[in-house]
């Protein structure tokens, strides 16, 4: 296959550590990627405002794929998300979320295999809010059909295509009855196309208990943004952290690839980030762009190094930098 255009995002953080470790494994696999490097991280403002966003959205745009680190957007700074803005900008409509048990992680789960589908657009990510008076301000949760109906579709698709068994939809129904209606009723609708996938409906807080009681019943997760955000995190944990978990935000031929972390400031600069996530959205990347034997390369290296439990970063239990950890996930996956 030629050489792929790649729009790298460093990000804030570890993000450039983590980046930088992606980028040397995809190399190392034998892929020949043209990597078009713009920084527009909160930590890239510069004396002259603004960092290149509609020059990053611009050339993803013509290279169709980007591999992005993780953007802080601080509370209270009166920015918006960068990353939110490059979602909803490029249309980046579905937030595809593998959840996977490594072997070999402390963790008091084995054999999770789920998959979370976050609408990526709109919810309580629409960015209206109000100040109402200095006392109270309000923020609206914007459900369309439209955005509604392509998730799922989205979603069932990704279940028929893995041969996946069953798509469960987080709601909250019975108290967002409009909102939250109108997403489960999307669902329900779109499900019936799908005879032989098995539709489940679950109130999202009972979903987070069945999730932590017994995460191996689950299956692919559909989920308005919020709530997918939130279960993200969640089932991370359930697979020993932020650091495993690798994300995709797909729109009509354009996608970013990113982990499901963000910028980890408590450990930032001090070389122990683990780059599983990244490498791994590398590897979702790669498929994307049609190069299934590096990716299936990559991720087997990767779990290889778990297997043998050696030269892990701290969070994995290990005592591995970021470099140390990249070099041996290199050396097993050549
Ligand atoms: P955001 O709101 O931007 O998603 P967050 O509040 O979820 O960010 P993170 O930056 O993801 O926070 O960090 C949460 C915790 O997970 C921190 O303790 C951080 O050190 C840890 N963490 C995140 N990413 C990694 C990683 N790659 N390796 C090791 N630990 C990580």
């Amino acid at each position: 296959m030629g050489k792929h255009s790649v729009v790298l995002i460093p990000g804030d953080g570890v993000g450039p550590e983590v980046t930088a470790a992606a980028q040397k494994v995809i190399e190392a696999a034998g892929v020949e990627i043209e990597w078009r490097i713009f920084e527009v991280g909160a930590e890239d403002w510069g004396p002259h405002g603004a960092p290149p966003l509609e020059a990053a959205m611009e050339e993803i745009r013509r290279c169709g794929v980007a591999l992005k680190g993780p953007i802080t957007t601080l509370p209270n700074s009166g920015l918006r998300s960068v990353t939110v803005m490059l979602r909803q900008n490029l249309g980046l409509y579905a937030n595809l979320r593998p959840i996977k048990s490594m072997p070999g992680v402390p963790s008091r789960y084995q054999d999770v295999d789920l998959v979370i589908v976050r609408e990526n657009t709109e919810g309580l990510y629409s960015g209206i809010e109000r100040r109402v008076n200095a006392d109270t301000a309000e923020a609206i949760r914007r459900i369309t059909r439209e955005a509604s109906r392509r998730i799922a579709r989205f979603a069932f698709e990704y279940a028929r295509r893995q041969r996946r068994q069953a798509v469960t939809t987080a709601h909250k129904a019975n108290i967002l009855q409009l909102s939250d209606g109108l997403f489960l009723q999307c669902a329900r609708e779109v499900a019936a196309d799908y005879p032989e996938i098995e539709h489940r409906e679950r109130i999202i807080d009972a979903l987070c208990m069945d999730l932590v009681l017994d995460p191996q019943r689950h299956d692919v997760l559909l989920c308005p943004n919020l709530y997918g955000d939130i279960l993200s995190d969640l089932a991370a944990g359930l697979i020993g952290g932020l650091g495993l978990a690798p994300a995709a935000n797909i729109g009509e031929g354009l996608a970013i690839f990113e982990a499901v972390h963000g910028s980890a400031p408590d450990i930032a600069g001090q070389g122990i980030a683990n780059p599983t996530a990244v490498i791994l959205a590398g590897a979702m990347m790669l498929a994307h762009l049609g190069e299934e034997a590096a990716a299936r390369k990559i991720e087997e290296g990767v779990r290889e190094l778990y297997v043998r439990g050696e030269h892990l970063t701290p969070d994995v239990g290990g005592q591995a930098s970021t470099e140390e950890m990249t070099e041996a996930i290199l050396a097993m996956s050549v």
